[in-house]
């Protein structure tokens, strides 16, 4: 069986081919600039990559596009449409509704629908991407798997914020978490490599990539995590600044006569690494300044690793202890330096670095020592697989 899974942004189209045996991916591509002058559509059939500049209208168009390469009587990967038994689509906010991935429905487009107030930028790509599907595949079983639903088994004293109940009785106001599908996907395979049931583990799971998040896991289910209410909050990021006291942002806007727009602008896009340092968000470009001696840019890594700690820190309180602590992500899988910094002078805690494995590269792999009480392991994310996984469940239900 075949799986595509899509991710369908406002004006992109990421997708991978799945096969479900063998868990290979058979073709995998990006369309840009969908609605756009200058689209294009990016794209790997096995080994072969090649790079198409073409009108992508709309996601319809790109889809059909996709598909169109996926069944190229020359290169193409299938022979027909039928092949591809079901498709899973990452939305990236399933609000209080779906605590788990979901057969799309009439009534589930309507949910994602409504959830729209809550990722403005996120979930009408998503909604076009399953449309667009549900038209040029009509047999294909269509499922939708979101960034939040992993979150929702948090209990209230974690998702509740010190508000007016009010805001969060008639508004919704409160923690929803991002990432879900990386964090799961790492915990699941963590058990696997402690060869232990997920079901009696304490796991800490650090996504550090552009965007940034922590989960408490206890037994498989996500406890507390750093992003918010949206995915601003929490630890420093590439651009984004994480938590910061919210009376700046009023300061901004009533003594430095920021717009809204500004303000959301500043903290999204021109704070984080790329605030600090006032090079890039590009932490491998941060770590050759550093290395350099740029004081701005050793201070941007001494935040973000301290940030990072500290965050660990909250939630082995959370938990009550943690057997393991997993890295992922651009940074989390690539960044010894980062990764020594953040566990640094954590040894009376029970976590202790194995500074050669540390330097190591590639693959799901330990890095404490082997005494080390708490267990340290880089696991390269695969939220496509995720989905794709998913996806066979539900389909092999129906
Ligand atoms: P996204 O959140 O956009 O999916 P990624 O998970 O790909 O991002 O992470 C991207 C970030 O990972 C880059 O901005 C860069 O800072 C970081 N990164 C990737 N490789 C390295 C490396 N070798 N050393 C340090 N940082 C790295």
């Amino acid at each position: 069986m075949k799986v595509l899974v899509m991710n369908a942004g406002s004006s992109s189209l990421k997708y991978q081919l799945i096969d479900m045996q063998s868990h290979a991916v058979i073709a995998k591509g990006l369309c840009e600039k969908v609605g756009f002058d200058g689209s294009f559509h990016s794209y790997e059939l096995g080994k072969d990559e090649a790079l198409a500049t073409i009108p992508l209208a709309d996601h319809h168009v790109a889809v059909k596009e996709v598909l169109s390469v996926l069944l190229n009587p020359n290169d193409g990967v299938i022979a027909s449409l039928d092949e591809i038994a079901a498709i899973g689509h990452r939305v990236v906010h399933g609000g209080e509704f779906f605590t788990e991935s979901v057969v799309i429905s009439d009534a589930v487009i309507e949910k994602i629908v409504a959830c729209t107030p809550l990722a403005p930028l996120h979930n009408p790509g998503a909604l076009m991407g399953i449309e667009a599907c549900k038209e040029l595949m009509p047999n294909a079983l269509q499922v939708a798997v979101f960034d939040t639903a992993f979150h929702q088994s948090m209990p209230a004293k974690a998702y509740r914020y010190p508000l007016p109940d009010a805001l969060y009785e008639e508004h919704r106001i409160r923690k929803y978490g991002f990432h879900g599908t990386s964090h799961r996907y790492v915990s699941q395979r963590a058990a696997v490599l402690l060869e232990r049931p997920l079901e009696e583990l304490k796991l800490i799971t650090c996504h550090l990539g552009n965007g940034c998040s922590l989960t408490a896991i206890e037994g498989g289910r996500s406890v507390d995590t750093t992003m918010g209410f949206t995915p601003l909050d929490g630890v420093m990021m590439g651009t984004r600044c994480g938590a910061i006291d919210p009376a700046i942002v009023t300061y901004l806007i009533s003594e430095l006569g920021m717009t809204v727009e500004r303000v959301n602008e500043v903290m999204n896009r021109e704070s984080g690494l790329l605030g600090i340092s006032g090079l890039t968000n590009d932490l491998r470009d941060v770590r050759a300044a550093a290395e350099a001696g740029d004081p701005r840019a050793i201070l941007a890594y001494e935040m973000y690793s301290n940030s990072v700690k500290k965050h660990i820190g909250q939630q082995v309180f959370t938990l009550a202890g943690v057997d393991a602590i997993v890295l992922t992500a651009g940074v989390g899988e690539n960044c010894d330096r980062m990764r020594r910094m953040i566990f640094e002078g954590l040894e009376p805690l029970g976590i202790t670095l194995d500074l050669e494995k540390n330097k190591g590269r590639g693959g799901e792999r330990l890095i404490s020592t082997e005494d080390s009480p708490v267990k340290v392991f880089v696991i390269p994310t695969n939220e496509e697989l995720m989905i794709a996984l998913d996806v066979d469940r539900l389909y092999q239900q129906q």
